[in-house]
């Protein structure tokens, strides 16, 4: 089979420049990947390369594996060599060299959970609470401290035996100590590295045994790396110790998807790349074969309104469709029944489901269509995350309405002690023999023995009571308020304030929602039990059986994909752009993203929004980006209502206003007084733009430390 075969001109040249660097800067569905796949594919059939020695770098391991099968139908060959992300690969490097940092072959990868686990012993020991520091500050503080490159972090990690790691951490005097050396000590004891040390270990064993570095450089004959423009500058760091021998490095982004800056991700080591490195070609491609010339437009007109960004226009190359086609519903469930319907009248026509995928800005706008695909028994799957009546926090507020109401043991087992009301796994087995002794629940047990000794010291007391007072004075009130007042007055929101689960809030705000409008649709009759009863049947519901299914799922999960039909729901201010969005840059990586989501789509796409209030309580307007798209190039499917576009163009005004300006990152100079999140104030001494590094004297702290351009600092 000829691999160049269908490739356009530049595709070819991009394919068959197989020596030195080479970058190629193109659009959205301009055909990058596949010259990236045709590229391996080419290696090893036209040059004889073995696929061992080639290593191709993707963004997600969705995206490796599609890779992987490309090349397999390119190829036929089985060995597919390292198509992987960045992680994946350390973690092929680790297998075979951990030994250098006195680690086993089958160390364990751990991910956020892993050390929130990890925490919960260390706090235990060292009797600390989520008042000293909440889970997610000290993950991030661990973060902090291991991404400010310092080697000390590495003599310690890596060279410190356990004992001596075990001493620092019960002689540490700090809090932000005690967990950091617990945490160091935890993770060797386990033999466990989190994502930053895969590549952190990963980069020391190169820079610290230059015979290993040497055998994968080597090895490695030829490098290509997908999705260039959201590199963070620990990966350019790996990336360029592996391109050093044979200087074959091939790289492709595209500037106007950068998406990932919020995790360090810089766009300038793609559009530099002619700078940092030798003889660099460059080929840029302009040629669009994913969307129908409509979503094109329309895309292009969006991406148009961001400032900061190098003018270039996509040409498209496929058959035209109808117009991008706007739903705009009063209400969420007005718009999840627009989409439904739309999706049923797809369907019609003969367009299987899984050629129809819905897209969305966060987690929590998956409840109204989840609930309309049921109710219509349209088969769905979610990608990157758990049906919402799955959700944690989603269950863990039903059982605490189901402690009101029925007081069952699952419901007791599962939110006892959430919060920590002191009353763990010990107690559990007291509670539980007693119960089976004495036939009676959980909750009984508990309220029988709330005297004794073993439950003195803990939240008993005060769970009865909380439990009594709502079981007498629920009846007859709203079970909206009964539940936003249960989540308050337990602690639980708290709980999950303190933990910084902002995801889990909206999930729960969102459920709020979902009752609020239960009761406003089925009149006066509804209590607790009613409620319980819709819940459960939502959450035990199958959402289809065989692989014919609607796919939903995040922007960020959906880049470099492509589907026939797509969704764009919750195109709202607030929602998307995120409210989390302070500032210029910010709201221009939002637009991207709404450009990444738009230029997903092949034939026919839709934007969806609807009216009502926000998780905050504030009025919700159709996004700026609907604005921001020529109004040419959208069918609205009811006549637009010219006042709300008028109030939203008012209100989007405002927000800008109030939009602060980036820290642009090289402005600030030597002498700058800052504020960093961990650390405290301190002075910038010297800016290091090859590191992309402030080395700052921080107040606290005798010796000067080298911070990452991307951390967190305030100006002061
Ligand atoms: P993104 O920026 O979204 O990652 P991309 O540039 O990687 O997009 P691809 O996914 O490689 O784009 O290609 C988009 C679509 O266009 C794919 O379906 C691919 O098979 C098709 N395509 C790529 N090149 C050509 C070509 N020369 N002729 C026809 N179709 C092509
Ligand atoms: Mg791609």
């Amino acid at each position: 089979m000829d691999i160049l075969e269908g490739l356009n001109e530049k595709q070819i040249e991009a394919v068959t420049t197989t020596e030195g660097y080479v970058r190629v800067i193109a659009g959205a569905g301009s055909g990058k990947t596949r010259a990236l796949a045709s590229r391996f594919a080419y290696l090893v059939n036209d040059l004889g390369i073995m696929p061992g020695h080639i290593l191709c770098v993707t963004f997600t391991n969705k995206s490796a594996r599609e890779m992987a099968m490309r090349i397999h139908r390119l190829t036929g060959d089985n060995d597919t060599g390292y198509i992987n992300t960045f992680h994946g690969f350390c973690v092929s490097v680790l297998q075979e060299d951990s030994f250098a940092v006195s680690y086993p072959k089958n160390f364990l990868v751990i991910d956020n959970s892993d050390i929130d686990e990890m925490l919960a012993i260390i706090y235990e020991e060292m009797g600390l609470t989520l008042r000293d520091m909440p889970f997610n500050k000290a993950r991030d503080m661990i973060e902090m401290k291991k991404c400010v490159w310092e080697p000390e972090y590495y003599k310690d990690m890596i060279a410190m035996p356990l004992q001596v790691l075990y001493e620092r951490y019960h002689t540490a005097t700090t809090v932000q100590d005690i967990i950091f050396y617990g945490y160091l000590y935890q993770e060797k004891k386990c033999f466990a590295l989190d994502y930053n040390d895969l590549i952190k270990f990963t980069l020391y064993i190169f820079e610290e045994n230059e015979e290993i570095r040497l055998k994968w450089q080597k090895l490695l004959e030829y490098i290509m790396l997908d999705e260039f423009q959201d590199i963070d500058p620990l990966q350019y760091k790996l990336m360029e110790a592996l391109c050093g021998y044979h200087n074959n490095l091939f790289i492709v982004g595209d500037p106007d998807q950068t998406i990932y800056t919020w995790r360090g991700a810089n766009i300038r080591f793609l559009l530099d790349f002619d700078k940092k490195f030798p003889n660099v070609k460059t080929i840029l491609m302009n040629d669009n074969y994913r969307s129908s010339p409509e979503i094109l437009a329309a895309a292009n007109s969006l991406i148009a309104k961001n400032k900061n960004r190098f003018n270039k226009n996509l040409i498209a190359h496929r058959p035209s469709g109808p117009k991008v086609t706007c739903f705009m519903g009063k209400t969420a469930g007005e718009e999840a029944d627009r989409v439904a319907k739309e999706i049923i009248e797809l369907h019609k026509k003969g367009v299987p489901y899984k050629d129809i995928t819905l897209l969305y800005r966060a987690h929590y706008v998956t409840r109204n269509l989840e609930e309309k695909l049921l109710k219509k028994k349209i088969p769905y799957t979610i990608y990157s995350g758990t049906q919402f009546f799955g959700r944690m926090e989603i269950k863990d507020a039903l059982c605490y309405l189901r402690m009101i109401v029925s007081q069952d043991d699952m419901a007791f087992r599962r939110i006892i002690n959430k919060p920590k009301r002191n009353i763990g796994q010990r107690r559990m087995e007291f509670l539980t023999n007693y119960a089976s002794e004495n036939g009676c629940t959980l909750f009984e047990a508990l309220r029988k023995n709330v005297e004794e000794p073993t439950l003195k010291r803990t939240g008993a007391a005060d769970f009865i009571e909380l439990i009594d007072t709502f079981a007498k004075d629920s009846e007859g009130k709203p079970v909206s308020e009964v539940l936003s007042a249960i989540l308050d007055e337990s602690g639980y929101e708290k709980m999950l304030r303190t933990e910084g689960s902002q995801e889990r809030l909206d999930n729960l705000a969102e459920l709020k929602q979902s009752v609020f409008e239960y009761e406003t649709t089925c009149g006066e009759e509804t209590n607790i039990v009613h409620y319980l009863e819709h819940a459960a049947l939502f959450s035990s519901m199958d959402t289809g059986e065989g692989q014919d299914k609607v796919k939903l799922m995040t922007v960020h999960t959906a880049k470099g994909l492509e589907f026939p039909y797509v969704f764009i729901c919750g195109m709202n201010e607030g929602i998307f752009p995120s409210r989390k969005t302070r500032t210029v840059n910010g709201m221009e990586e939002e637009r991207r993203l709404a450009f990444v989501a738009m230029t997903r789509a092949e034939k026919a796409l839709y934007i969806t929004e609807a009216g009502g209030a926000n998780l905050d309580g504030s009025p919700r307007y159709p996004s700026r980006f609907i604005l921001d798209i020529d109004r040419d190039k959208l069918e609205f499917d009811s006549p637009v209502d010219e006042q709300l576009m008028k109030e939203t163009m008012v209100y989007v005004g405002r927000s800008t206003a109030f939009l602060q300006e980036d820290k642009d990152e090289t402005t600030m100079e030597a002498g700058t007084r800052v504020r960093h999140p961990v650390f405290g104030p301190g002075t910038i001494v010297e800016v290091d733009g090859s590191a992309h590094a402030y080395l700052i004297k921080f107040d606290s702290m005798p010796t000067m430390r080298q911070i990452s351009f991307h951390a967190r600092l305030f100006k002061l």
